[in-house]
């Protein structure tokens, strides 16, 4: 037993009680890059694998200022008032916890942080994305065997890390602002495609007749997307997260998503898919971890790197060669 750290019996009986305090800690381990850290992680999570899967996963993106942390604010206050508990996790890869990490400041999230049914957790850091995201996929399943039955993951619609969040949530939501100059703000295309429903935020004031007729205007992009594998066609929204409307819309449209993709058998199926994607992404990162971590290879990489500066070797023969010497070390 690592020096700090309990039995691992002491965290998952914890967590299968719901106890928080033991809980966070256990999410501790699971962000932990010691070695023994790691394997209590594996034997925490192994064990409570089978209490896991239960909740609806839902992810939430949108440029910074879009108003997720209101939105989820208003939103987990809304379940929490509907008998739910629920869970709110981040993956932000870029910020290091400090300057503007989102969710970093709980103070937008004021009420919520403060309901017993409710668990607010920053997000996990790290230098790869998709260590992050599997930290975060651990750190659900934790939640979830701890009786959180709807888990909202945030991220930030800038970059990769929507993809690793639709890729680990049942469904996906986009919040978009009305009239805020070039009309997809940025959002690539292939994060529209992705969204199960759109909400138009700030829907109020002066804001309304616009945002209305953003919503419009996003039915009809959307509509030029293929139907998606879970037969779900997304829905767009208006909504004021600051007010509280439209809030209630959004956890009737996942009920509604939620039964047709029980019913046609995409429930199961994507879950299995991302289980499955998930194993092969561990590989890649573990695989990433144990070539680029070791010394040996580092100082040869070195040494390559100039050789094909200096047209000694190609740079397709430097891979092979090291590639060779690393098989033979493992
Ligand atoms: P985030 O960066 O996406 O998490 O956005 P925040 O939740 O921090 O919101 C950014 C700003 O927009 C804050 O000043 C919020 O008060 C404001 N805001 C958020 N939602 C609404 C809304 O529905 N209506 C209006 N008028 N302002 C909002």
């Amino acid at each position: 037993k690592p020096k700090g750290r309990l039995e691992p019996s002491a965290y998952i009986d914890g967590i299968l009680k719901g106890d928080r305090v033991l809980l966070s800690r256990a999410i501790t381990i699971i962000e932990s890059n010691l070695e023994s850290d790691k394997l209590l992680a594996k034997e925490i999570i192994q064990a409570i694998l089978p209490n896991s899967g239960k909740s609806i996963r839902i992810g939430i993106t949108g440029v910074p200022g879009v108003g997720k942390s209101t939105f989820i604010e208003a939103f987990g206050k809304h379940l929490v008032a509907e008998g739910k508990r629920v869970a709110i996790l981040s993956i932000d890869p870029s910020s290091q916890r400090s300057k503007g990490s989102i969710l970093g400041d709980k103070t937008r999230m004021e009420e919520l942080a403060n309901m017993q049914e409710a668990y607010i957790r920053p997000s996990a850091s790290g230098d790869t994305l998709g260590g992050v995201a599997n930290k975060t996929g651990e750190t659900m399943l934790l939640c979830e065997a701890a009786g959180y039955d709807v888990i909202l993951i945030e991220t930030v619609g800038v970059g990769q890390s929507e993809t690793a969040v639709h890729g680990m949530t049942d469904f996906f939501l986009l919040l978009m602002l009305a009239g805020a100059g070039d009309e997809l703000q940025g959002i690539k295309k292939g994060i529209m495609e992705m969204a199960d429903m759109v909400v138009i935020n700030k829907a109020d004031g002066d804001n309304v007749t616009m945002s209305k007729m953003a919503k419009r205007q996003y039915q009809n992009a959307l509509h030029i997307f293929p139907l998606a594998d879970s037969g779900w066609s997304p829905v767009v929204s208006t909504a004021s997260a600051i007010k509280g409307i439209g809030i209630d819309k959004v956890w009737d449209e996942v009920g509604k998503f939620k039964e047709l993709v029980d019913e046609n058998g995409y429930f199961l199926k994507n879950r299995n898919h991302q289980q499955i994607d998930w194993m092969y992404n561990n590989i890649n990162e573990e695989l990433k971890h144990l070539f680029y971590g070791s010394e040996a290879i580092s100082t040869q990489l070195k040494t390559l790197e100039k050789d094909i500066v200096s047209a000694k070797i190609s740079p397709v023969k430097a891979a092979q060669n090291i590639l060779e010497e690393f098989k033979k070390t493992i």
